[in-house]
């Protein structure tokens, strides 16, 4: 029996959404499957948190065509600035260092809900169910069966290759027998709206403080975005300050580089892991974005990594596809995991290297990261190095990382 579709992309957050966006640009025939339309206010993933895109990302989302709408809306980052509460170290990192007008720019995810999924859907080749879910899957020849429920009633799709987008808890990754490795850091990021006395001039700060790290990045209209790591069991106390309290304790923790903080907004929370999928593919099937790893967002790195997943799989898809083979074949998938297992783990690593060093107390540790911070600053080479880390570079690249269309390829 013939697939009904080639590629079935379960879970329409940024990372499906993405996905199906590039595969816009391909011969095959794509299903994306949501059950929260973008716009509610229940959507999981696009909600008022910052999403600080590094240059590799910009690159994707401008050989998409996705760049202008987003642009629009995005705050560049001109330099950032890494210290720790109470130490004597600090690194500054500038743009110019990097011969780049900015270091990333930083978008809300509702930013990205209204561009994304509207996107997907306008492609001719990619069909939207939502309100839909994926309930379960089930080999067949040549394909998967996957379950869902479209808008209230049982229906199945055959596809030749599924891909599960659909979250750190991903229902997916379990129906497909994929266990998960979950490193709890039992911490909560407390996400804020913040307006400060000062200006912020497009500077972005990281501070490590004692009870973890408080990202401030810039966002337009003069406000500063939080993310505030805090332990678990302290999340509640955080939560039942008043406001004024509140911007007290912030103050306290992050300091006066930029005046008085001013005014708070609304403070919504998520809790912080590692979850990382034992494998990334299971038979016609591969997991990506935080089905796949979900990742301590202290260096701002989960979307950039499954963005340049996305570059990645589409670009061996659309070469599938225009040569009219199979999408979902095995050495299909194993090119992919090859192409992503060194991105994947350098990323990954450094950001739990960061969680761990900083959540370290121990005196002694304290004195040597913070001369390592002094010494960062004081040599260049070391900081050009930091930068390719966090602007997402290194290895051979995809050709949407590189800003470059797909159409094209394997014609
Ligand atoms: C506080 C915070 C700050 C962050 N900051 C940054 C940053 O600055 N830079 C950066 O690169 N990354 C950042 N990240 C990471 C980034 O948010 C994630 O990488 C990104 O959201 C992953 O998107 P996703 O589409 O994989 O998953 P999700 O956003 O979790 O989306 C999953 C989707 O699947 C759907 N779904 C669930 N179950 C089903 C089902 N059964 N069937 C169909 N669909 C289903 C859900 O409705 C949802 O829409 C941050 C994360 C946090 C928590």
């Amino acid at each position: 029996m013939a697939a009904d579709v080639d590629v079935l992309i379960v879970g329409g957050g940024p990372v499906g959404a993405s996905l199906a966006c590039a595969l816009g640009q391909s011969p095959l025939r794509v299903a994306l499957v949501e059950p929260v339309p973008p716009e509610a206010e229940q959507q999981p993933s696009y909600d008022d948190r910052p999403t600080a895109l590094a240059p590799s990302s910009q690159r994707v989302l401008q050989a998409l065509g996705l760049w202008p709408q987003l642009r629009a809306e995005a705050t560049p980052i001109r330099s950032v600035h890494v210290s720790e509460r109470g130490g004597f170290g600090f690194v500054r990192l500038e743009a110019a260092i990097a011969g780049r007008e900015a270091l990333g720019y930083v978008v809300t995810n509702r930013t990205l809900g209204r561009v994304l999924p509207v996107q997907a859907a306008a492609q001719p080749n990619v069909t939207v169910l939502c309100p839909a879910s994926a309930e379960g899957v089930t080999p067949a020849d040549e394909a998967l069966q996957v379950h869902l429920q479209v808008a209230g009633e049982p229906r199945v799709l055959r596809t030749r290759l599924l891909v599960a987008a659909d979250g750190a808890h991903s229902p997916m990754r379990a129906a497909l027998g994929i266990e998960a490795n979950v490193n709890d850091y039992r911490q909560v990021a407390v996400v804020a709206n913040l307006t400060p006395e000062r200006d912020h001039g497009g500077r972005a700060f990281e501070r490590f403080t004692p009870t973890g790290p408080m990202a401030m990045l810039p966002l337009s209209g003069g406000r500063c975005a939080m993310i505030w790591a805090v332990p678990r069991d302290r999340v509640e106390n955080v939560l039942a300050l008043s406001d004024q309290e509140f911007l007290a304790r912030v103050q306290q923790n992050f300091g006066y580089r930029l005046g008085r903080m001013l005014q708070v907004g609304r403070r919504d929370t998520f809790p912080l892991a590692m979850i990382t999928a034992r494998q990334f593919t299971a038979h016609r099937a591969v997991v990506i974005g935080n089905a796949a790893h979900f990742l301590h967002p202290v260096a701002g790195q989960g979307f950039n990594l499954s963005l340049r997943d996305v570059a990645a799989l589409a670009e061996l898809l659309h070469q599938a596809g225009c040569a009219d083979s199979d999408p979902g074949s095995a050495q299909l998938l194993q090119r992919y995991v090859l192409a992503r297992q060194a991105d994947y783990r350098r990323v990954s690593g450094f950001t739990d290297f960061l969680v761990r060093i900083f959540s370290n107390r121990v005196p002694g540790l304290v004195s040597a990261r913070n001369l390592g911070l002094l010494a960062l600053d004081l040599f260049p080479p070391g900081k050009r190095e930091f930068l390719r880390y966090a602007m997402g570079r290194g290895g051979p690249s995809p050709r949407l990382v590189l800003g470059l269309p797909l159409t094209g390829v394997g014609q």
